[in-house]
């Protein structure tokens, strides 16, 4: 049996890889890549796959995440990321398809605190297996840093800027104000670059294109582009929910497969 770790470039499949290394597991790194990762990710990736002495399986079709809403015609949301579906789920579902025995378990970077995800990805994954290495060997999150510490490999960086996942560079289309306030304070140039792939998205899709910023006024919801809130960043008057969505459903959202 060779376990197939979906190499995201989290924090959580990178300690994945790790253990099944460290455990004398077989085992494939797949990482599938959206074109619009931070830079560090593929530092981070490369440290791991060096450690365990593997290669990694790279997967891309080119597109990125905005190439993906303007082929389907929507720009993704909370309820529909098929960037996450055409640029993750599809390339690695058809490369295990065929390289891997229907039987091989897929990884995923998840632990007991998201368990309710790792029972939706068994549910949409089946009948292949889905398995969290991390809960099976019981790793914590408290013991990350001392796994990596043990092979000398450095956290990703955008943990450090506050960031919960490290994919997509600090972008998502689920992810919500704060978010994307500090993707405007800690990347205003990766920030711009989005904004200007979201007025060229609007552009090509047309009428139907509806932005994935929510804004809530006197109880109404207000939809509003990336540039829309950066004028509100600099005029000072954007508003910041106190609780807010981080983004990432990646691999584990029912949508994704209806
Ligand atoms: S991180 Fe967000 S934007 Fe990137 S592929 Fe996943 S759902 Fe899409």
């Amino acid at each position: 049996m060779t376990y197939q770790i979906s190499f995201s470039g989290g924090l959580g499949s990178g300690v994945s890889a790790l253990i099944a290394h460290e455990q004398g597991l077989d085992f494939n790194l797949i990482f599938a890549d959206t074109r619009i990762e931070d830079e560090d990710l593929y530092r981070f990736n490369d440290d791991i796959a060096s450690a365990v002495g593997q290669e990694i399986v790279h997967l891309t079709d080119g597109r990125t995440p905005w190439d993906v809403y303007i082929d389907k015609r929507w720009i993704g949301n909370t309820r529909t990321a098929h960037c996450s579906t055409e640029l993750k789920t599809k390339p690695v579902m058809a490369w295990l398809a065929e390289n891997a025995a229907p039987t091989d378990p897929l990884v995923l970077g998840m632990d007991m605190s998201e368990i309710d995800r790792i029972e939706r990805a068994q549910r949409n994954w089946a009948p292949r297996p889905v398995v969290s290495l991390l809960n099976r060997f019981e790793v914590w999150r408290p013991d990350y840093d001392a796994i990596l510490a043990r092979h000398g490999i450095r956290k990703p960086r955008l943990y450090a800027m506050g960031y919960e996942h490290n994919n997509c560079g600090g972008f998502c289309c689920k992810a919500g104000l704060v978010q994307f306030e500090r993707l405007y304070r800690t990347n205003p140039e990766r920030f711009a670059w989005h904004e200007a792939e979201m007025e060229r998205a609007i552009a090509e899709i047309g009428d139907t294109a509806r932005p994935f910023l929510r804004q809530d006024t006197h109880g109404k919801t207000h939809y509003l582009t990336l540039r829309e809130f950066r004028e509100q960043l600099e005029a000072g008057t954007a508003e910041l929910p106190m609780f807010d969505v981080s983004g990432c459903g990646c691999f584990t959202d029912e949508e994704e497969y209806a």
